[in-house]
Formats: C-alpha cells, structure tokens, sequence
C-alpha cells in the first residue's frame, strides 16, 4: 500500500479521483484551521514550505499505481498541498507516469506568492477555496495561520485568474456561519471569473452541522447568472468514505 497515494475516491466534482498527498506524515499541516475540517484540528499550522517528499520516493510510488484507473490525479490529502515546494514537479511527473488530468484542491491561502501561483498553474483544474467576503468571516469559518489576509488571497486568485489558462473552480463550503452572508460571497465569487463555482456544506463528519438541501438550493439561487454552478446536494456522484488504495486494488483483483 502506499502512504503517499489513495483512492481513487469517488469525487463529485472529480469523478474517479486517485488522491496524491505531499505533506508529512504525522498529522495535518495546513495554513487553515478550518470549523468543519473532517481531518479534526490542524496538528502543524504553518504557511512554511518545504519538500516533504522525495521526488525518488514519488516515481517510485507513483509508477506502482499507474495502472490504477480514475479520471482525475488529484492533489490533496492531510493538509494544504501547496505548502510542498515540489508541487508543480510532482504534477508534471504525475502527468507523464499516469497520462491523465491533474487537479489541485488549495484552500488559496498562498496564491498571493508567485511561485505558488506558478505551481499551481502546471495542474488542468485549481479548485480554490472562498467560503467569505471579508476578513472577519475568513477568521471565524477558516481560522487561518497569523499574518494571512483575505485581501492578499482575493488579489492572488485574481492574478491566477489572469495567466491560468486551465480550469479554475473556486469552492465555498457553506455553514451555519456564511450562510446569511451568500449574497456577498457570490459577488465577490462572480468577479474572479471562475469556469465553475462549487457550492459545499459539511457532509462528512465534523464538528459543524451540514445545511439541509433546502438552505443549499436557496443560497444556489444567490449564485444565478454567475455561469457554471453546481451543489453538493445535485451531484450524481456522492462522495464517500474513501477506499484506500490496497482496498481498491484488491477490489479490482476480484472482478
Ligand atoms: S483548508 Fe482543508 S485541510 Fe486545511 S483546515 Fe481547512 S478543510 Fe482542513
């Protein structure tokens, strides 16, 4: 089995995704300490970047799954994946061993930093995080490492927007916390010109309670006229707990 690669996870956005994770081993780093994180409370809160893993170790691993079939190569895991400086070296090599779309899953806290910026435009689909409008909401639904700015990462998915030539999905996860706040997220949402907005709530254990479909197809209803827009609740595709990668194998053994 592989620590480093799992799935594929059945995505609603994705399809079949086979997930790749950069960050250490040993507990959730990420910039965020968001409400409804299903992986609990971040262990390493840091905007630090490093290299985690080996580009050695990532051939090496990457090459014993490459028959595995999915749509996607997705960018994730325990944390925020841009905080692994070889990002962009691992979508490249991940384009060449597996002969598929990539994807990155940020929460959009480094896209004020070029080089960032720069990795993640190697992926074919950024799927960026905006679940406010102004600092004070950022606080309360992502509480963020010391120092990040709402303002700085709006200005980064704005300069992204503009050289990203790929697809650009920004998704809002929605709680009890934003939800009267829709109307303005979906303006601010609207003029980063997005290929598709993706409307969330907390399905997957958490310490917050999801919206019912109900709440979900009202605040869909804020986002009229802004092009591509889907919800969780109108998927075809469910998300499920996740197989891991010798589950699936042997699952595929069988048929
Ligand atoms: S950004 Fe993602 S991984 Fe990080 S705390 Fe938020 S939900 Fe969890």
């Amino acid at each position: 089995m592989s620590s480093i690669i799992y799935g594929p996870v059945p995505s609603w956005r994705l399809g079949r995704s086979l997930g790749i994770d950069l960050l250490p081993s040993g507990g959730k780093a990420c910039s965020f300490n968001c409400s409804y994180c299903q992986l609990g409370k971040t262990v390493n809160l840091t905007t630090e970047r490093g290299e985690f893993i080996s580009f050695s170790r990532l051939i090496r691993e990457m090459e014993k799954v490459k028959e595995v079939p999915a749509d996607y190569v997705t960018f994730s895991g325990r944390g925020e994946p841009s905080l692994a400086s070889n990002l962009s070296q691992a979508i490249e090599l991940a384009r060449d061993i597996f002969r598929l779309p990539t994807a990155v899953l940020t929460n959009s806290s480094l896209m004020a930093r070029e080089d960032v910026r720069y990795d993640l435009a190697r992926a074919d689909v950024v799927v960026a995080k905006l679940d406010a409008h102004e600092q004070e909401l950022f606080q309360q639904m992502n509480c963020p490492g010391s120092g990040i700015l709402f303002s700085d990462i709006v200005a980064g998915i704005r300069a992204f927007r503009k050289r990203f030539k790929g697809k650009l999905c920004l998704q809002i996860m929605f709680t009890g916390a934003n939800r009267n706040f829709a109307g303005e997220i979906a303006l601010l949402a609207g003029s980063l010109s997005p290929d598709e907005i993706q409307l969330n709530t907390p399905l997957r254990p958490c310490a917050v309670q999801p919206l019912s479909p109900e709440e979900m197809a009202s605040i869909k209803g804020k986002f009229d006229g802004l092009g591509k827009v889907v919800m969780v609740y109108e998927a075809d595709r469910p998300e499920v707990t996740p197989l891991d990668l010798q589950e699936t194998l042997r699952r595929r053994i069988k048929l």
